[in-house]
């Protein structure tokens, strides 16, 4: 009984009940997209209950949460890959190294391997003439809020595809 909100971009920006969804139409503030068999009866009128609506005005995202870089925050999001080899990782490694003041961040910290981390040691990429392939940074969490709901609408579906191909 839940109702998709796409922003005016079309990417998908909340999940809200359906009357909160209603309250938008009925304000202008959104237009439907897709409707659902449902019928709502009021005293005096009756709506097909929205599925998915468009905001019609662009809103700014809200900023998403930045965790903190733990050592399984950073191997999930290079998805347990080690950063110099591709080989699987175990550890995590400071590009820079700590004793040369690196710090414990998700711009400096990589998923590792046993292996690399040790011929790495307190060497830096330069010293040993390594290269990284990627530039890290925080995780992309935008839409973690989707993954709350197990079972999406049906009617969703075409919207979140959308938003899968051009993340
Ligand atoms: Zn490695």
């Amino acid at each position: 009984m839940r109702t998709l909100v796409l922003n005016a971009g079309y990417e998908p920006l909340a999940v809200v009940s359906y009357r909160r969804a209603l309250v938008l139409v009925l304000n202008e503030k959104a237009t439907v997209l897709s409707e659902s068999d449902d019928v709502i009866r009021t005293v005096s009128d009756s709506y097909q209950r929205p599925a998915v609506i468009i905001l019609n005005r662009y809103i700014r995202p809200p900023a998403p949460r930045v965790r903190t870089a733990s050592r399984l925050a950073v191997l999930r999001r290079d998805r347990y890959e080690c950063a110099y080899c591709g080989q699987h990782a175990e550890t995590i490694d400071h590009i820079v190294p700590r004793s040369q003041g690196g710090p414990s961040d998700w711009f400096n910290l990589v998923a590792c391997c046993s292996r690399c981390n040790h011929r790495k040691g307190n060497k830096s990429l330069n010293q040993l003439g390594w290269t990284l392939s990627f530039t890290p940074g925080p995780p992309t969490q935008q839409y973690r809020w989707l993954k709350d709901f197990d079972r999406p609408a049906v009617e969703w579906q075409p919207y979140l595809g959308y938003w899968e191909k051009t993340r």
